[in-house]
């Protein structure tokens, strides 16, 4: 029975309630009395439920799609301006006990290179990525107990903010790895993790148990109700994301949104982010083999419809996602994104010979980070490197509050112009620097606020100086 406070998962990502929610959306996408009360409400950026979004998401009507992708771009405007948060992954190591079978680490496939970096490769990793530009990381691992037990992933995370590379830190470390135990997630926050981010793959239980025929992983309500013990353990920021192309893409867009509500509901905060990949290929995978493939046209429209379901959630896209593809996306919704990735184990020190792949998928956008970042701003965007909010401990409920208060800007924007002048000043080449600076001095005009505008002004002098971290 569906029942959004219940502790199991079965019962807040109930089957019955997803099927019900199908139908009532294919019975409805048509239904123009009922769209047109659905946009009005979402209009208002309280956000959707599961039901509502869903008719949104199956409408085929014409007119009311481009209401919907409009709604999408206005909403994405109001919350995040035209901010764009940038990211990268560093894959610590690929050991993995489970079988996941749209992933290359599945413990059966035996041509892979294995791989699990040192504390002083990681030190040599993270210099890289420093030496990009990078301040926000996404650490990932495979669950192997023996290989990369919790220790491991501790002692890494202080080593990365250990690290002071010239003008470089990794500010903020967020941490994808398997759904663990409550005490180890206390572990995670008090290490100074940013998001504790955990993909379900699919919501499906039966598709999702025959996904992950073996391991820990395997247990579909272990890994469900993971985000609840995170939070239990003290994790306020979670990042919930699926794989589409593995299951229906309905289905799964129905159960987020159900996980959404029911950690909002249940522990008073809903996810810091959603994170929306889709499958490719890599080695030992074949996307092919899964027939739940997405068009492009259904993914913008996803983006769109969880944009305005849960105006309040970030959304990232990772470069699994061609250039074309995030570059649709970005205006529909889309907070954050990576930049320069890559994908193998010790991937930013050496470029690694094809036949010792140890990647987890390829890589659609190859572009430097300096690539991605002139990109974005030429489209009028302002890449951000701001990890301003934990370190001023706005986490969890208390961001939440500022976030919808919609105060959360007067921070965002000055500080997104500020880190972007420190990328440009230390990392960026002499085109993408004249670019930025053209930039920033427009942008600092949006800033109503005199008093804040002044402080941006002498900050961003400061900073052509030679000072670092400033921030609001
Ligand atoms: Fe392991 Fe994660 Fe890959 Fe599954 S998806 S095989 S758990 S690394
Ligand atoms: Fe994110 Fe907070 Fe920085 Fe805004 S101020 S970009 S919400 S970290």
């Amino acid at each position: 029975m569906y029942n959004i406070m219940s502790p199991k998962a079965a019962e807040f990502i109930s089957h019955e309630e997803i099927l019900e929610s199908l139908e009532y959306g294919e019975k409805n996408k048509n239904n123009r009395e009922l769209i047109d009360q659905i946009l009005e409400k979402a209009r208002q950026r309280k956000g959707l439920s599961h039901r509502e979004a869903i008719v949104l998401l199956d409408c085929d009507l014409e007119d009311k799609n481009e209401e919907i992708y409009k709604l999408a771009e206005q909403i994405k405007k109001d919350f995040y301006g035209n901010r764009i948060v940038m990211f990268a992954p560093l894959y610590l190591s690929n050991y993995c006990i489970n079988g996941c079978e749209y992933c290359p680490y599945h413990l059966k496939n035996k041509h892979i290179a294995r791989k699990k970096l040192t504390q002083e490769e990681i030190r040599k990793e993270v210099i890289a990525l420093q030496d990009m530009g990078h301040k926000r990381l996404a650490i990932e691992a495979g669950e192997d107990p023996v290989n990369n037990p919790l220790e491991y992933i501790l002692e890494s995370i202080q080593t990365i903010y250990s690290i002071k590379h010239k003008n470089g830190a990794i500010r903020r470390v967020n941490v994808n790895i398997a759904a663990t135990t409550v005490e180890n997630y206390t572990k995670l926050k008090e290490a100074g993790i940013g998001t504790y981010i955990l993909f379900q793959e699919t919501y499906h239980k039966e598709n999702y148990e025959k996904l992950h025929p073996t391991g820990p992983k395997h247990d579909w309500a272990y890994h469900t109700e993971a985000m609840d013990r995170a939070m239990e353990g003290g994790i306020d920021d979670v990042g919930l994301g699926v794989l589409f192309g593995l299951n229906n893409f309905r289905y799964d867009f129905t159960g987020i949104l159900m996980h959404a509500e029911h950690l909002e509901a249940y522990k008073g905060v809903g996810p810091h982010t959603i994170s929306v990949p889709r499958v490719r290929r890599a080695d030992d995978i074949d996307p092919s083999t899964f027939d739940n493939g997405i068009s492009d046209d259904t993914f913008a429209k996803l983006v769109a419809c969880i944009r305005i379901a849960v105006p309040y959630t970030g959304m990232i896209v990772s470069t699994r996602e061609s250039k074309a593809s995030r570059e649709r996306v970005l205006h529909l919704g889309v907070s954050q994104i990576s930049g320069g990735s890559r994908t193998s184990v010790g991937g930013y020190v050496e470029e690694e010979p094809e036949e010792e792949n140890s990647a987890q998928f390829d890589v659609s956008d190859n572009r430097t980070l300096d690539e991605v970042v002139r990109w974005l701003m030429t489209m009028g965007y302002v890449p951000s490197f701001c990890t301003a909010c934990y370190r001023e401990g706005r986490t969890g409920d208390r961001f939440m509050k500022l976030l919808k208060s919609g105060q959360i800007v007067n921070c965002c924007h000055p500080n997104a112009l500020m880190t972007l002048k420190e990328y440009l000043e230390d990392y960026a080449s002499p085109q993408t620097r004249e670019i930025g600076d053209k930039l920033i001095a427009g942008e600092i005009d949006v800033i109503t606020n005199e008093k804040v505008k002044e402080k941006v002004v002498d900050y961003l002098e400061h900073i052509h100086e030679g000072k670092r971290d400033f921030r609001f």
